[in-house]
């Protein structure tokens, strides 16, 4: 039996690793999950919809806030947790300071790493730093599971051996078709806070718009500039509603509230500003929204496989896949092209049929499956 040190501490890494966690399981591999405590607020409510209690945990202390002291202490953490484990196989997912300190961490202890989402690159500074986080990770794992061809090119570009390049898909759909089927076929008791949920029956008729931004860069200006986009299309389109889960962030969150403080009363009814949704709630609005307006990566992947426009407030993506197939725009945080593009995809049916893709570009649900076949395949043989 293989050991594998499943390393993770963030929202999307572990949505992600659920479906390989649970894969390699099934097949009575050992795997042991590491809880990085990178993300505590949100983490222990998704390791329980997942049933994948972490073994490991990390307890930052986080006295000073840089990255240095982050990685620092995340280095020592890991460290000691794979000199007590002693895997055959790190997985990492991703490019945080989780994934990439984790694959830092095993080179060290010359444990083999498993990179899932390998490639994605935007070639830009931003998202800093984790634009550098991926390329190091490059450097450093056995095993990379790029999700599309694009990403397994920027890899083979950077030199990465074909032979251990495997477009795989991104396990992010395997998540997300598993909790909309469980919802499908238990009819399951919605997972929407209580607020959202009246919020959506008194509104029921209306057109959903899904509203996030989380991204560092568009804290502050860009921020109340999405904000104010959205006060301009509620009062523009008499039957649009919005959900607009917040960052947890105090200073983000007065940024967006300060400016729909100023909204009509008539527009303000239909916006709903709620805290971040658990995981199971958040794909049952992507699944009945009409189109989301958002920063996040994980999103973007999602909405496709619900066949759900996005138009992305950002200037450059690493998922440029869904904009070439045509269903997602780049936006940017510009009120004119944000209410344009929205304004769009409301007015002209047309338009908005254009923008449903039919089969998500980041993969079809087997994704998991697929890296757990490799990494047995290789362990087995080895
Ligand atoms: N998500 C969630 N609740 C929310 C917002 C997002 O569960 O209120 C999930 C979403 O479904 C996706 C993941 O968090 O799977 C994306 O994480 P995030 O936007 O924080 O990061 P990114 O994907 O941009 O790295």
């Amino acid at each position: 039996m293989t050991t594998y040190l499943a390393c993770m501490g963030t929202r999307p890494e572990i949505i992600k690793m659920a479906p390989i966690y649970k894969n390699l399981q099934a097949r009575g591999e050992n795997v042991q999950v590491l809880h990085t405590g990178q993300h505590e607020d949100v983490a222990q409510a998704l390791y329980t919809f997942f049933d994948m209690d972490p073994d490991y945990q990390i307890q930052l202390k986080r006295r000073l806030p840089g990255l240095s002291d982050l990685t620092a202490e995340l280095l020592q953490g890991i460290d000691r947790v794979i000199t007590e484990v002693k895997p055959d196989v790190v997985l990492v997912q991703g490019d945080t300071a989780s994934a990439f300190v984790g694959a830092m961490a095993s080179y060290y202890r010359d444990v083999p790493v498993a990179h899932i989402e390998a490639g994605l690159r935007t070639g830009q500074h931003d998202p800093f730093p984790e634009e550098k986080n991926r390329e190091l990770i490059g450097r450093l794992a056995h095993w990379h599971f790029p999700p599309t061809a694009q990403a397994a090119d920027n890899l083979r570009r950077e030199g990465v051996p074909a032979q251990q390049i495997h477009e795989v898909g991104n396990t992010v759909i395997d998540a997300a078709l598993w909790v909309k089927s469980q919802m499908d076929q238990h009819g399951a008791p919605d997972a929407l806070p209580p607020e959202v949920q009246s919020f959506l029956r008194s509104h029921g008729a209306s057109r959903l718009v899904l509203v996030t931004a989380h991204r560092r860069e568009n804290w502050g200006r860009p921020i109340q500039l999405i904000a104010s986009a959205v006060g301009i299309l509620l009062k523009l389109h008499p039957d649009l509603t919005v959900v607009w889960p917040l960052h947890p962030n105090p200073s983000v969150r007065a940024d967006i509230q300060s400016v729909f403080s100023t909204l009509d009363a008539a527009s303000q009814q239909r916006l709903c500003l709620t805290d971040p949704l658990e995981y199971p709630a958040l794909i049952s609005l992507l699944a009945r929204c009409h189109f989301c307006l958002t920063d996040s990566g994980g999103i973007q992947e999602e909405a496709s496989a619900f066949h759900c426009p996005v138009l992305i407030t950002r200037d450059s993506t690493e998922r440029q896949e869904l904009v070439d197939a045509g269903g997602a725009i780049l936006v940017g945080t510009d009120p004119h092209r944000i209410v344009e593009q929205a304004s769009a995809l409301l007015n002209n049916p047309w338009a908005y049929r254009a923008m449903q893709v039919h089969e998500s570009p980041f993969g079809d649900g087997h994704s998991a499956q697929r890296i757990a076949d490799v990494l047995t395949c290789a362990r087995n043989t080895h």
